[in-house]
């Protein structure tokens, strides 16, 4: 196990600058994921910690020691990739074995760490198969078999569920989670799924065009969201936005007038965003009015897409609502639940 501390890491093509000075502190046994929207940057970072590519610029630490020039097998790091990159020859036995006997451990060795990682993986009965005889979920445990045999100092996994159905997904991102708390080896794991990173980082990174844009816990960035692009990144549906001026009596947007909590009359005068989750808005019967454009009943919760002003929002409601387009309901958004940013930068106005 080990830190790992990126500061000020560049990356660039030729003249084209990708990743642009980014920062970085990973601790010893945290799990962090990486997530932004594709082309962000996400690969290149961790494949820049991995020594798959060259560092432009800053340094990269790892365990205290700095490694930019250092190759990838001196890094004592494991990396997972979304393409299982399996030997097809192989068995799983021999699949998961192969780095240790690159690295001359013995056969006895050998056999006992892969027959611990099969046990962790639920691997024991599959040892002797090919690849081929493997379903998607049985490939990519045995691509994490393979990581976690050589016992390395930091896991990197780089969109390892993207290959498999839904359904899987699901079941394979609470598997990754468990093995890392029996494990606790630092981990970096890139998706552009934000539920992914919701649900499995103890803190998120979220990148956008080669820069950060917010480091936190996964329910800090849900709560208080730094800027507008990390709002309408994290959470689904998306969050809200309504376009208008910070008024005396509330938010003022396509003719109408919106709460607000008290907190936000310093801003009074100001043109900026109004932002609510979908869940956050109400049904009242003394709330505004909107016009019903969609309506999908989820069992749990009922969605519906509607006209608010001037603006499509999305509400998501507990209560079972037999409606038409076309109808009107009256909501009112939770004035504590508010966000508001700036119509220029799109930061958070405190
Ligand atoms: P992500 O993994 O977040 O989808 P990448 O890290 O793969 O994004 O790519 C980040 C950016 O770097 C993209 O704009 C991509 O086009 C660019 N890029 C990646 N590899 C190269 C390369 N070998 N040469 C030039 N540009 C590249
Ligand atoms: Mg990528």
């Amino acid at each position: 196990m080990a830190q790992v501390t990126l500061s000020n890491i560049r990356k660039s093509y030729g003249s084209v600058n990708v990743i642009h000075g980014v920062d970085l502190g990973i601790n010893d046994g945290e799990f962090v994921v990486l997530v932004g929207p594709s082309g962000c940057g996400k690969s290149t970072l961790l494949r820049m910690i991995a020594g798959l590519e060259t560092i432009s610029g800053g340094t990269l630490d790892i365990g205290g020691r700095i490694v930019n020039d250092l190759d990838p097998k001196d890094r004592d790091i494991a990396m997972v990739f979304q393409s299982y990159a399996l030997y097809p020859h192989m068995t799983v036995a021999t699949n998961m074995g192969f780095s240790l006997e690159h690295r001359g451990g013995s056969k006895a060795e050998i056999t006992e760490r892969v027959n611990w990682a099969a046990g962790i993986l639920g691997l024991e009965s599959l040892l002797q198969r090919y690849p081929r005889q493997l379903s998607g979920g049985q490939r990519q445990r045995v691509a994490m078999g393979r990581a976690i045999v050589r016992n390395p100092q930091v896991f990197l996994f780089d969109e390892p569920l993207s290959n498999l159905d839904a359904k899987l997904r699901v079941v394979m991102r609470g598997e990754i989670k468990s093995l890392h708390q029996k494990l606790k080896t630092t981990t970096v794991y890139v998706t552009h799924d934000q539920v992914e990173a919701m649900t499995m980082a103890d803190r998120i990174v979220v990148l956008n065009g080669g820069r950060v844009e917010q480091i936190g816990a996964p329910l800090d960035l849900y709560d208080r969201p730094a800027n507008r692009f990390v709002a309408g990144f994290i959470g689904s549906p998306s969050m809200n936005f309504l376009e208008g001026t910070i008024a005396p009596d509330g938010f003022a947007t396509g003719g109408l007038t919106v709460p607000l909590p008290a907190e936000a009359q310093r801003h009074v005068g100001r043109p900026a965003i109004f932002g609510i989750r979908p869940e956050h808005l109400r049904l009242d019967p003394a709330g505004i009015p909107a016009e019903v454009l969609l309506v999908e009943p989820m069992g749990a919760e009922t969605q519906i897409t509607m006209r608010l002003g001037d603006t499509q929002v999305i509400g998501v409601f507990r209560e079972r609502v037999a409606l038409s387009p076309g109808a009107v309901i009256k909501v009112i958004p939770d004035a504590a639940a508010v966000h508001l940013f700036d119509a220029d930068g799109g930061q958070r106005l405190e």
